[in-house]
C-alpha cells in the first residue's frame, strides 16, 4: 500500500522562493570584480533571479540546455545558479584554473550554449574563443558602464539581459530528477569527467547539510564560502544558506590571508569554508595581527586533509574546526567532524586527535571499506581499505562518458571514491591516502598523509607533500618535498629527525627536497601529479 501524501517534485527554485518569503532580509554581500562591495537580500535576489530567468528564455535557452559560468564567488554567479536551473536548463560551472586544453575539452564536451564570464576572465575567453563551439553566446557579467573593450564578437552585457524583464516567475514544474548542474573534476588523469547533479540530489544535499551542521547553518549566521562556486557548488552553500536563513559573504577573487581577514572582520563572518591552503594564509595573518577577525568562530575545512597543526592553531584561537570530506561526485559532502557532546570535555589534545579524522557520515551517504578483492573490512578504526559510497547525492555515472563510468562502480552499484580509509566503531572516517598516492615500500604500505601531517607540525614548514619514487631494492620509497615557512631555513636532518621520532624507521623518507612553492591543482590542492612528473626519481645527491 502506498502512502497517501502529495508528491511535489523537489526543485532548486523553491529554495530561493522560500528564502525570499521566510528570510527576506537574509543578506548576500559580494566583493565585486568592479572593485566595490555589493549588498543585497534574498528578497531582492529572488526578483533579480526571476528577471534573469526571463532573460535566459529570451536568449532561447530551453530545458536541458547547458549554460556555462566562468566566475568568482559573487551575487551574479549565485543568481545564475538559480535562474538557469529554475527554467530546467543546466548550470555548468567552469573552473578558471583549469588548463586551456581542459577548458576547451569541457566546453565542447558539454556543448554549452551560453557562457557567462566575469570581467577577470575575459582575456582567457578571448584566447580560447576560436576553439569553443561557433554558436556559443558570451555574456560579460557586469553593467554597461563597466563593459570592457574586447576582441570577442557579439558579446552581451549581463545587466542588459535583466533589463525590462518581470521580477516574478511562475517556476515550471518538471521531474525532480531533471539535471540542474554540471561540474567536471579537474581530471588528474585523463580527460575531465562531468558530474551531473539533479534537482532532487541538490535539494536533498541542502537538507543534509543543514541538519548535519546546524551550528553554522541557521538563521542570521554569516558564512563566507571561500570554496568557489565554480567547484562542486561551493560545497552546497548556495543552497544550504538560503534554506537555513544564513547570510552569504562572497569574497570575489581576493583570497589571500590579508583580504580575507579584512572582509571577515568588516562583515562579522562567523563561519568560513575552504581548503587547507587558504587557512594557512589566514592563520599567518591572524598571527601577524595578534587577533582573530571580529565575530569569527568556525571554519569548515576539506578538499584535502587538514593537518593536525592547522586544526590545533585555529582551535587554540577559540575557533571551532570542522574537518569535512567529500568529492565532486558526492555533491560533495560525505562526512563532517564536529564532535559529539560526549567528546566535548575530552582534554584538548585528544579532541584535536579526533578532529584530525574526517568525521562521521552525513545522512544519505552509506560507506563501506573493502580489500583488493572487494571483501568488506571491519570498521575497527585501524584496518584501511578502499572506500566506497552510495546514496541519493552520489553520482550514478559520468556525463556522456560510459567508458570512464564503468570502472568506478562495483557489482552492487557502489561508487569507488579512490580513497583509502579506515572507519572506527563510532563511525569516524580517517582517510589515509588516495589509492594512487599510496607508497608501497618493501611490500608495506606507507601513508603519505600520515607523514605529511607530522612534517606540517615542524615550525619551519609552510607546506609539504610526500610522493613515491621508484627504488631498485624496495620498489618504492617516499620522497619528501618541503616548502619552508617565510624566512625559515630548516635543515634536512632536522626534519627527518622530527619524523624519525614519530614513525617507524622504514617509513622515514630517504631525502628531502626544498622548493619555493608547491604546485597546486585547479582546486587549490597540492598537485602530486605535477610533483611526480617533476621528481620521477630520487634526486641524485640523495
Ligand atoms: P578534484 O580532484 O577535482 O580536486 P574533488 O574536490 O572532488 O576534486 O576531490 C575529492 C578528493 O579530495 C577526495 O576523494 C579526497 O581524496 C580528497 N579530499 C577531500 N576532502 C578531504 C579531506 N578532508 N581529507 C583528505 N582528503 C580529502
Amino acid at each position: 500500500m502506498k502512502g497517501m501524501m502529495m508528491h511535489r517534485p523537489l526543485k532548486i527554485a523553491d529554495l530561493i522562493t522560500f528564502a525570499a518569503d521566510t528570510y527576506p532580509a537574509g543578506e548576500i554581500v559580494s566583493v565585486r570584480t568592479e572593485g566595490d562591495i555589493h549588498r543585497t537580500t534574498y528578497k531582492e535576489t529572488a526578483g533579480r533571479i526571476a528577471r534573469l530567468a526571463h532573460g535566459l528564455k529570451a536568449l532561447g535557452i530551453t530545458e536541458s540546455d547547458r549554460v556555462a559560468t566562468l566566475a568568482w564567488n559573487g551575487y551574479r554567479h549565485f543568481e545564475l545558479y538559480y535562474a538557469i536551473s529554475g527554467i530546467g536548463a543546466i548550470c555548468h560551472t567552469i573552473n578558471p584554473r583549469l588548463s586551456a586544453e581542459q577548458m576547451i575539452y569541457i566546453v565542447n564536451h558539454a556543448q554549452d550554449r551560453v557562457l557567462f564570464v566575469d570581467l577577470t576572465f575575459v582575456p582567457i575567453v578571448e584566447k580560447l574563443r576560436p576553439h569553443f563551439p561557433a554558436d556559443l553566446r558570451i555574456v560579460i557579467m557586469t553593467d554597461r558602464a563597466h563593459m570592457p573593450e574586447t576582441t570577442l564578437e557579439g558579446v552581451l552585457c549581463y545587466e542588459e539581459i535583466l533589463d525590462g524583464q518581470p521580477g516574478e516567475m511562475d517556476w515550471p514544474d518538471f521531474d525532480e530528477d531533471q539535471a540542474a548542474g554540471l561540474c567536471y573534476t579537474s581530471g588528474t588523469t585523463g580527460n575531465p569527467k562531468g558530474t551531473l547533479y539533479s534537482h532532487r540530489s541538490t535539494v536533498l544535499h541542502a537538507y543534509d547539510m543543514c541538519v548535519t551542521i546546524p551550528r553554522v547553518l541557521n538563521e542570521g549566521s554569516r558564512i563566507l564560502p571561500v570554496v568557489p562556486l565554480f567547484h562542486v557548488n561551493a560545497w552546497g552553500l548556495p543552497y544550504g544558506a538560503p534554506l537555513s536563513g544564513s547570510s552569504l559573504i562572497f569574497p570575489g577573487g581576493a583570497l589571500d590571508g590579508k583580504s580575507l581577514f579584512d572582509l571577515m572582520d568588516r562583515e562579522k563572518v562567523f563561519s568560513a569554508w575552504g581548503v587547507p591552503t587558504v587557512w594557512i594564509g589566514l592563520m599567518n595573518e591572524i598571527r601577524q595581527r595578534g587577533r582573530i577577525p571580529e565575530g569569527f568562530g568556525d571554519i569548515v575545512v576539506g578538499g584535502s586533509a587538514a593537518s593536525r597543526s592547522l586544526i590545533e592553531a585555529f582551535e587554540k584561537q577559540g575557533i571551532n574546526v570542522c574537518h569535512a570530506w567529500g568529492m565532486t561526485e558526492m555533491s560533495p559532502l560525505g562526512t563532517q567532524c564536529n564532535l559529539p557532546p560526549e567528546m566535548a570535555d575530552l582534554p584538548f589534545d585528544q579532541r584535536i586527535d579526533r578532529k584530525q579524522s574526517q568525521g562521521r557520515r552525513i545522512f544519505g551517504v552509506d560507506m563501506k571499506i573493502v580489500d583488493d578483492a572487494g571483501n568488506r573490512l571491519p570498521h575497527n578504526g585501524t584496518t584501511p581499505g578502499h572506500l566506497y559510497v552510495r546514496g541519493n547525492t552520489i553520482t550514478s555515472g559520468y556525463y556522456e562518458d560510459p567508458e570512464a563510468s564503468k570502472p568506478v562502480f562495483d557489482k552492487e552499484g557502489w561508487f569507488c571514491t579512490g580513497d583509502i580509509a579506515a572507519i572506527s566503531p563510532e563511525g569516524f572516517l580517517t582517510i589515509t591516502d588516495r589509492s594512487k598516492d599510496l607508497i608501497k615500500s618493501g611490500g608495506e604500505w606507507i601513508s603519505s598523509l600520515d607523514l605529511e601531517n607530522i612534517v606540517m607540525s615542524h615550525p619551519g614548514v609552510a607546506n609539504c607533500a610526500v610522493i613515491a619514487v621508484p627504488d631498485a631494492k624496495w620498489d618504492e620509497r617516499p620522497l619528501l618535498i618541503v616548502q619552508p615557512s617565510d624566512e625559515a631555513q630548516p635543515q634536512k636532518e632536522e626534519i627527518l629527525c622530527h619524523l624519525a621520532e614519530r614513525v617507524a624507521k622504514w617509513q622515514v623518507p630517504d631525502d628531502v627536497v626544498f622548493v619555493d612553492a608547491l604546485p597546486m591543482t585547479a582546486t587549490g590542492k597540492v598537485s602530486k601529479l605535477t610533483l611526480r612528473k617533476q621528481f620521477p626519481e630520487a634526486p641524485h645527491d640523495a
